[in-house]
This record gives C-alpha cells, structure tokens and sequence, in this order.
C-alpha cells in the first residue's frame, strides 16, 4: 500500500515534469516564431499601391525584401532632362553596335550588353541597338508627333481624329511613354534590331528573340513589356524589341516610384491626361515582374 502511493506520487512528480517540459517547448517555438515574422515585417518592401501624391523623396532608407539599396537618383536624370554627353553615368555606343552613332547608354549596362553582343555573336546571332538612351526633349518628338497627327499611331489612325484628349493619349500609349515616363530616359533600356513585334515571330527574327529568351537574364537583361497577361494586367503593349537591364532599372524604377509626382509630368502636349489616366502606376510600373527585384 505505501509502495503503490510511493509510486503514484513519482508518478504524479514525471507527469507535472512532463507538462513543464511540453510548456518550455511550446513558448521556446512561440517566441522563435515571432521572432522570425517580425523579422519578415521589418524588411518588408514599401508598399507599391501608396497613392502618388504621397510619395516622397526619402527613398534612400527603404529597402526591399532582398535588401535592395534604392539609390539616390537625381530626379531630372529619372525624367530624362540631362544631356547624356555631359552625364558621368553615361557612354557613348560604339557604332558597331548600333545602327547609327551617337548613341548612349548607361554605363554599367553598356559594359554588359558588349558581352551578351559577343555571346549572341558567338551563337550566329546578331544583336543591335536601334535605339538606346532617350532625352525628354527626344521623347517630347515622338510623342508630340503623334499627338498632333504628323505621325500614325498604329493602322491608318492618326491621334488627331480622336478628340478626347485622355482616349487619344491612351492609344499612343499603346507603344510610346510620355516624355519624363520613358525606361529609356534612364539609359538602362535599349531597343534591337526592329521596332515590329512581326520581325521576332519568324525567320532570322524568331532566332533573335528566342536567344534573348534564353540567354539575356544571365547577362542582367529582362523584357519589360511582356504580353498581356497573368503577370501584367495592362500598361503598353507587348514590345519583344524592348529590353532592360534589370541591376540598375529595377533600382530607378523604385526611386522614380518614390520620388516622381505628377507635378514632374509636364511640359509637352497633352501633359494633362497623365494623371488621368494614372500613368505611373498604369505604365511605368506595370513591368513584367522578371524586371523588378
Ligand atoms: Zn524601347
């Protein structure tokens, strides 16, 4: 009889032990877990769908989920409003690159196009740049040609025979950035070899582009103007020409995210309708998420 209550009372004595030890582990797992989420929160990137007339330029603290350092970008650089000969960013394309001189880019993505242009090369594949770097005042040409009919926007349509200002902005918008909006301003963008999707769906073209499907991430290049899809809703269309070096446009895409408002967004014809039709989020933004970090 005294043995059985000796046992039972050790018995009792293991059971509260055991409970102990089962609460020990579950706070130990609790604390660690909270740990690591609040460690998720702190890092978490900023959030893209703040409205625009918040922005701010306090650009340089923020960092993303992989600790992407946002730069601090002069804010006329980002628009465009620079001369690329005077930019200490920027280089001058060599000829044998590009279908005519006197282009630029930004230097770093320079560097790593000539190697892609050897690896393509080495594949048979030729490679050149039609357009590259792009002032405001060249994309001002381009878009102000359209907006006042001197030049089609697509088919037989001219943008002056749509009166509404906001639907004639967004047909151009099919294809061309309003000047300030335009990746090409940043000298991280290049267009190749045809501004015609049609060139890339057959022959040498078809080659063309599948060796940049293939090849391009692994020299830091991506195409931001993928189709119409899953991965992005809407913004231009889809432009297989169109390519992008993603360690600095994904860095300039952030800093104009958090330090261009539509006060910036002026100066040529039309000007009104971007706000209207939100472009920074609707199109500058809208990047197939390959190009963003
Ligand atoms: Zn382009």
């Amino acid at each position: 009889m005294k043995n059985k209550r000796k046992r039972s009372k050790s018995n009792k004595k293991i059971n509260y032990w055991l409970l102990f030890l089962v609460i020990l582990l579950a706070i130990v797992l609790i604390l660690s877990r909270a740990r690591r989420s609040s460690r998720r929160a702190f890092y978490r990137p900023p959030a893209v769908e703040q409205s625009d007339n918040d922005k701010n330029t306090s650009q340089n603290s923020i960092k993303q989920g992989n600790m992407l350092e946002i730069p601090s970008v002069d804010k006329d650089y980002l628009l465009g409003r620079i001369s690329p000969a005077q930019s200490e960013k920027m280089t001058e394309v060599d000829s044998r690159f590009a279908s005519r001189k006197g282009m630029f880019m930004h230097t770093e993505a320079y560097e790593a196009f000539k190697k892609m242009y050897s690896a393509a090369a080495d594949d048979g594949i030729r490679l050149t740049i039609i357009s590259a770097m792009r002032t405001f005042d060249h994309q001002k040409r381009i878009w102000e040609n359209k907006w006042n009919g001197h030049q089609k926007i697509h088919g037989d349509i001219y943008a002056t025979d749509i009166d509404d200002h906001v639907k004639r902005a967004k047909e151009i918008l099919r294809f061309s950035a309003m000047p300030g909006t335009s990746r090409h301003h940043w000298g991280t963008d290049i267009d190749l070899n045809s501004l015609q999707n049609n060139y890339f769906e057959t022959g040498e073209g078809k080659k063309v582009y599948q060796w940049l499907k293939t090849n391009a991430e692994s020299f830091g290049f991506c195409q931001p103007y993928t189709p119409h899809g899953q991965q992005r809703g809407g913004g231009y269309e889809e432009e297989k020409w169109h390519w992008s070096y993603k360690p600095v446009a994904a860095k300039y895409t952030k800093a104009f995210q958090n330090s261009v408002n539509y006060n910036d967004i002026t100066g040529f014809d039309g000007y009104k309708t971007a706000q209207k039709l939100n472009v920074i989020k609707q199109y500058v933004l809208e990047i197939d998420p390959a190009c963003e970090y």
